[in-house]
């Protein structure tokens, strides 16, 4: 992308109503844009994060075994009646109604609908076990909207539901979600710490919460120091092997680590030493639940087993919010300066700044770098505008790219450039080949996956 023809409306003031960082740099670098308490439309440069966030999801659950498909974001009521949660959620549900006077709701969650499909089309155990997931805008009437796209009204999650025989199975769905979601959170670059939690109205009392530590977060987190150590790194996992799932849940649970909701003082002081009890605030980047029977039963959600009897299916539910991932990325990496992207999710892998735009020998080199990086399939932004250096790096160093390439007409006489990394701030002077090179290689782990994502 050229910056001349891009969409970029960066904010030169601090926004006055926004109260955390993530927010007034997704404002200030032109990411977001506010139009009604709690909804925002994504601006070309939010949207690149976003769908770099969402592909991420995509890849992992279906490296799980996952099946992604699209439910809208209308629901009709009776589907809630049925369950009973049609009053039971209360003000947060967005309540229409259509011109028939038939009600409608926009969807918080989708556990009755996707029991509704689940009754029509699978009638066998043969068919189990099952997980499908969708990524859709849901809306909550939040009381109280804020931090951005922390905490809006309409937001954009991932919410998948298993399928399963038996509790047993069941389990190992739970177990095999808690993985894949640790390893999509590791991709983003993001430490998030499964912990203990409630229910709450999805309902279930086997559920893990995964916290972002960042001082701005909501939950109120208790942890032994040691959880926020552990890595699931490269190791490989299969999926399909439940021993292997519950042993890496063991290893990543078996520590204290829960939030204010199921914290308990005594056990806590019994079980972690006082120089490892760790009190701190954390971002609810996603959520996990095993619940039985608690919609198969009610909704008729039943397969016919082995043994030819009818049985309700055994459930679970697992979210993770997308767009607040992109708020809590940007918590957890930024400086004074702006933020500093993860290669994992950058909107662009690299910025390409002109020094001196119009001069023949930096137009030309900037051209050959911007067209090789693409050949490449990467994404460069091409800083091309006959502006100041200094506020070309401004602008750069706000929007966060991991990488910066420089091009002057001093560097170019000795056949080099400069490239720059955003998080250390250390600069390398290399041939523009090199540059590119380089940039090809921090990112070949992070490239696409082959996977279908629409
Ligand atoms: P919270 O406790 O923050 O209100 P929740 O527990 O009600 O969230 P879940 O039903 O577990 O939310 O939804 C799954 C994920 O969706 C959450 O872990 C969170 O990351 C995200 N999410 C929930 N509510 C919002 C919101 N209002 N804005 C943005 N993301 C949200
Ligand atoms: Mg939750």
């Amino acid at each position: 992308m050229r910056m001349s023809r891009y969409f970029l409306p960066v904010l030169k003031e601090e926004p006055a109503d926004a109260q955390i960082v993530s927010h007034r740099l997704m404002l200030r670098a032109g990411m977001i844009r506010q139009q009604a308490a709690g909804i925002y439309s994504w601006l070309p440069l939010g949207w690149r994060v976003l769908k770099r966030v969402e592909r991420i999801v995509h890849e992992e659950q279906q490296r799980a075994g996952h099946i992604p498909m699209l439910m809208p974001t209308l629901q009709p009521a009776e589907l809630w009646k049925e369950s009973g949660r049609y009053d039971d959620y209360g003000k947060e549900m967005l309540r229409v109604r259509d011109r028939h006077d038939r009600d409608l709701l926009y969807g918080p969650t989708n556990e009755e609908m996707i029991s509704d499909i689940f009754r029509t089309h699978v009638s066998s155990y043969r068919d189990l076990p099952l997980t499908l997931y969708h990524i859709q805008w849901k809306f909550r009437d939040e009381v109280r909207p804020r931090f951005g796209v922390m905490r809006g009204r309409e937001f954009f999650m991932k919410d998948g539901y298993n399928f399963d025989l038996t509790e047993e199975d069941a389990k190992h769905a739970y177990n095999r979600h808690l993985v894949s979601y640790l390893r999509t959170y590791e991709r983003m670059g993001l430490r998030a710490i499964p912990m203990k939690a409630e229910g709450g109205p999805i309902g279930g009392d086997h559920t893990h919460e995964f916290l972002v530590l960042a001082e701005t977060g909501e939950s109120a987190v208790f942890y032994d120091s040691r959880v926020a150590d552990i890595r699931l790194g490269e190791r490989t996992i299969d999926y399909g092997d439940s021993e292997q799932c519950r042993a890496v849940l063991e290893e990543f649970t078996e520590l204290y680590a829960r939030t204010d909701d199921t914290h308990e003082p005594a056990v806590f002081e019994k079980l972690v030493p006082e120089d490892r009890r760790r009190e701190a605030r954390g971002i609810e980047v996603g959520q996990i639940f095993y619940f039985g029977t608690k919609y198969s039963e009610p909704m008729g959600a039943v397969v016919q087993g082995p043994d030819g009897e009818q049985t309700p299916v055994h459930m679970g539910s697992h979210g993770i919010g997308v767009s607040r991932l992109v708020g809590a990325l940007i918590e957890a990496n930024h400086d004074e300066n702006g933020i500093v992207w993860p290669e994992g999710v950058t909107p662009f892998h690299v910025g390409i700044v002109n020094l001196r735009q119009g001069d023949d020998s930096c137009d030309r080199a900037c051209e050959e770098l911007y067209a090789a990086l693409r050949a490449a399939g990467l994404d460069p932004l091409y800083d091309d505008r006959d502006e100041r250096a200094g506020s070309k790096f401004a602008t750069m160093d706000l929007i966060g790219l991991p990488w910066r390439i420089t091009v002057g007409p001093r560097g170019l006489e000795n056949g080099v450039v400069e490239l720059t990394s955003r998080r250390s701030g250390q600069s390398e002077e290399v041939a523009s080949e090199e540059a590119a090179r380089r940039i090809r290689e921090i990112y070949a782990p992070h490239l696409p996956k082959d996977v279908y994502v629409g």
